[in-house]
């Protein structure tokens, strides 16, 4: 099983084409689909998380390629600094998954990384800096 976390860039002329339900249908992946951008006849953008066999992600990702559709594979993290947190919730009204929340009845803040699509809008808005990047192996191909 493979579990990957990838950012598809559309070229205008394939943004109309079903490539999710090929990706579901012909390569039996489970699609989870995070943010997406995507205009007709317009170049678009769609943040999935992409689970399925190895052989199977693997056809589909040489698929996708033909296509002439982009792959970026996420491989980013976002760690949190609880030492640094100071709970102010700024960050939670921003983030755009819940991966950043109040707890009741404490009222704490907690991140739950397993929501965390990579959008980074929670480092702009931390006034502590509790928020940081950190990049492994970012493969852009
Ligand atoms: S990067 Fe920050 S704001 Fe974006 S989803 Fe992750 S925790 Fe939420
Ligand atoms: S914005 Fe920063 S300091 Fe405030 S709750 Fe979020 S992580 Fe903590």
């Amino acid at each position: 099983m493979i579990k990957q976390k990838i950012v598809l860039r559309f070229p205008p002329h394939v943004v109309e084409q079903p490539t999710i339900y090929h990706l579901i249908k012909d390569f039996d992946l489970m699609v989870n689909i995070l943010r997406a951008d995507i205009n007709p006849k317009k170049e678009g953008r769609l943040m999935m998380e992409l689970s399925g066999s190895e052989s199977n992600y693997q056809r589909a990702v040489e698929w996708l390629q033909e296509q002439g559709l982009q792959i970026i594979n996420l491989e980013q993290q976002i760690i949190w600094r609880s030492d640094l947190c100071t709970h102010c919730g700024a960050c939670t009204v921003i983030c755009p998954t819940e991966a950043l929340m109040f707890e009741r009845p404490a009222m704490t803040v907690r991140f739950a990384e397993e929501k965390c699509i990579v959008c980074e809008l929670c480092l702009r808005a931390c006034p502590a800096r509790a928020m940081e990047t950190l990049v492994e192996n970012a493969n852009f191909g």
